[in-house]
């Protein structure tokens, strides 16, 4: 049997190139980077190497590139940070209600720390109403905190406006771009983003490193006390290692981008247009065009979508459900209800992520065993089956 892994989103395969890079940093290079002898002078070095490239790939200033362990680590520090940092000028944090939870769940424990937080609601596509964000800033309001792009729909936020608003309002603006980082450029020369976050692990590194970009200038409190590293930001001895993978990977990204971003968006139109053509009752949630080269998110009508997992993992297919299994209830994805989708159709959801290293005959394989799995659910579906008759 073919194994196709389409959860690219939840995390991807580490690329031969970062795991050769990485290789050395276990056993020759195994100082301490802030020893001043040789062993972590050498170390330094490509540590100090492997930041550049962050940067590189952001178009920011290595001095602004601080490396965490992972992509809600950097949330989280972006807005507790900020919150205790800023707490003098006012307690009002503006978000959406699509965000990760790790922003989430992130702003609701600053609730109960006593700051105000206001979720914004989207639209059908899952985007803001500018205006309403516009309107939403007042004198109190510390940081907004917005996705470049949507994890579960792929749906990408105008990030350069909503810059422009906060930046207009004398607030500051914080974006979790780990989906968005090296399937989106990314010029933080010319976007009005004071702080971005990354992880290493949707970049083709192992898990356990992320980064996040602080713009200079831009106060906010550390949440890791310690020794003084990454410029007193995040103390702790660094990963070395992992830094020099996400070095690595910003590095491919960089060099590789155009030609991934092409070859993901080909596949991802093979995916969704062969779906459409061969299985009736099908909905895209999501924007049809401004959205992620590589997610593709459907419902497929009288489908339980964590039925429709479950077989295509038996058929060695590994894809995701838009519903979360908590304490024996399937809820509907948080990201689908705030966009108005019915909860029975946000339940039929499915999200396909590609990779790079997906082939052609693989989405083919997808579009062979689909519409079997779906019809086969169908059939055993009383519910779908009677909505079939009243139409
Ligand atoms: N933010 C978004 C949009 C994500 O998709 C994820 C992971 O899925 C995270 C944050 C968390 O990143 P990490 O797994 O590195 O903690």
């Amino acid at each position: 049997m073919m194994r196709v892994y389409l959860d690219h989103n939840a995390t991807t395969p580490v690329h031969p190139e970062v795991y050769e890079a990485m290789k050395p940093f276990f056993q020759d290079q195994f100082g301490n980077s802030s020893s001043i002898h040789w062993a972590g002078r050498e170390v330094k070095k490509y540590v100090a190497e492997a930041r550049e490239k962050v940067a590189e790939l952001l178009h920011a200033l290595p001095e602004e590139i601080i490396f965490t362990g992972c992509g809600t680590e950097s949330d989280n520090m972006a807005i507790k940070g900020i919150a205790y940092s800023w707490r003098e000028k006012g307690k009002h944090i503006i978000t959406t209600q699509v965000e990760h939870h790790a922003v989430l769940h992130t702003c609701q424990f600053m609730e109960k720390m006593g700051y105000e937080v206001t979720y914004l609601p989207v639209d059908s596509y899952g985007l803001i109403d500018l205006e309403l964000l516009r309107r939403s800033i007042k004198p109190q309001t510390i940081l907004v905190t917005i996705m470049f792009a949507n994890n579960e729909t792929g749906t990408i936020f105008p990030i350069k406006e909503i810059g422009e608003i906060a930046r207009e309002k004398g607030v500051i603006f914080h974006t979790d771009a780990v989906q968005g980082v090296g399937k989106i450029p990314i010029d933080l020369q010319s976007l009005p983003v004071d702080i971005l976050s990354l992880s290493g692990h949707k970049l083709n590194t192992p898990k356990g490193i992320g980064a996040q970009f602080i713009r200079r200038g831009t106060k906010l409190s550390p949440l890791i006390h310690g020794g003084g590293q990454e410029y007193g930001l995040r103390a702790g001895t660094e990963n070395v290692p992992y830094i020099i993978g996400l070095g690595k990977a910003c590095e491919i990204a960089r060099r590789d981008f155009d030609q991934r971003v092409s070859y993901l968006t080909h596949l991802r139109d093979r995916l969704q247009q062969g779906i459409e053509s061969r299985i009736p009752q099908v909905a895209l949630n999501g924007h049809p065009r401004q959205r992620l080269p590589n997610t593709l998110n459907m419902s497929f009508l009288g489908v339980e979508g964590e039925s429709l997992l479950l077989n295509l993992d038996l058929e060695g297919i590994a894809v995701s459900a838009g519903s979360a299994c908590t304490s024996g209830s399937l809820e509907p994805s948080h990201v689908l209800l705030a966009m108005g989708i019915p909860p029975e159709v946000a339940q039929s959801s499915i999200r396909f992520s590609l990779g790079w290293s997906n082939r052609e005959a693989e989405i083919d394989y997808v579009l062979e065993v689909l519409p079997r799995v779906v019809q086969r659910l169908r059939d055993m579906s009383p519910l779908y089956q009677r909505r079939m008759h009243q139409v």
